[in-house]
């Protein structure tokens, strides 16, 4: 089995059994218990996520991020003492409250102000009327609307996925080495910012970030081709996308603005966590590098198809993977 397959399989067993438990762990625990532990979390996070932007391309991400270390930081308090022993299982529930639906939810003003941001940018596509380029009306609205709601569904997904196994094993291995908290708290903060050894999980968020400005970004230029009337788009791979065998089989291909937009509808009119089934995301085979999905349970290579079947699949548009930084330009003359 592939890490990629693993990972979904490990992600689906902690969302179907470990949720529910959580939520009576955390009946069953005293408030002030409680309390320690989510001001444990946020004296770990605090500060952790700022960095200085390391190139033009990536802005919004290092907006974005500047944002959640804000919010994150807000959460700072007074840190009491706390006994680990029987609280590691909570302060895991806190955490993943905390860095997954509970973020979210503090993050929708600024998800929406990047989501909006993005949508027109990508929907003043070069070549295009100025009358169609400023327009905003109800179904451009509905889209940002659901762009945000899709931006919370992979933030609420980034705290289980990549965080929380090496959370659960630092804890109980300084607990075992009769660490203290401090020492504890040290090593979960190298967790999240790395540390020179280690490169840490800070890249978790830049990454969701990544996905709903990117995906924000081409629904804003398909919805401006639609309005344009122009029937066909170029998919441009752009800077860092060179190397990446998936994005690369994409590039300078034309692909038809009709069935762009029918996805984009199609995905609209269910809640965001379909996407990964609407528009699926290829995966890379571990030896030979071929771009492939995975269709009732079989592999189906992408080598050599076209333009036509590759959008019938739901991959007419980018991102094609988390850090995917593809576009769309309008073709005119
Ligand atoms: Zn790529
Ligand atoms: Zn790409």
């Amino acid at each position: 089995m592939d890490s990629e397959k693993v990972r979904r399989r490990v992600l689906s067993n902690k969302r179907g059994s470990g949720l529910s438990e959580g939520t009576h762990l955390i009946r069953s625990f005293p408030t002030d218990s409680l309390r320690g532990a989510d001001a444990l979390i946020t004296e770990i996070l605090g500060g952790v996520l700022c960095k200085a932007p390391r190139s033009v391309a990536e802005r919004y991400e290092a907006l974005y991020v500047a944002a959640l270390d804000k919010v994150l930081s807000r959460r700072m308090g007074a840190v009491e003492s706390l006994e680990f022993d029987g609280e590691l299982r909570e302060v895991l529930d806190q955490a993943e409250q905390i860095l997954g639906p509970g973020l979210a939810k503090e993050m929708e003003p600024v998800m929406r102000r990047y989501m909006e941001k993005a949508f027109r940018t990508g929907h003043a596509l070069r070549g295009l009327p100025g009358t169609v380029q400023t327009l905003f009306d109800k179904p451009r609205r509905e889209a940002v609307d659901w762009l945000v709601k899709h931006d919370g569904f992979y933030l609420g997904k980034v705290f289980p996925e990549f965080v929380r196994e090496p959370f659960r094993d630092a804890i109980a291995q300084g607990i075992q080495e009769g660490l203290g908290r401090k020492d504890i708290a040290k090593r979960l903060r190298e967790i999240m910012a790395g540390s020179p050894e280690a490169p840490g999980k800070e890249s978790a968020y830049t990454r969701v970030a990544s996905v709903g400005v990117n995906r924000a970004h081409n629904w804003g230029g398909a919805f401006a081709l639609e309005a344009a009337q122009v029937e066909t788009y170029t998919w441009r791979a752009v800077s860092d996308e060179r190397s990446c065998a998936r994005c690369m089989l994409f590039d300078g291909r034309t692909f038809s603005t009709a069935p762009a937009m029918s996805l984009v509808r199609r995905a609209l009119a269910k809640p965001p966590e379909a996407i990964e089934k609407i528009s699926p995301w290829p995966l890379e085979d571990a030896e030979t590098g071929e771009p492939y999905i995975e269709r009732g349970g079989r592999r189906e290579s992408l080598k050599g198809k076209d333009e036509a079947w590759l959008q019938e699949q739901g991959m007419g548009l980018p991102p094609l993977h988390c850090s995917c930084r593809c576009v769309v330009l309008a073709n005119v003359e």
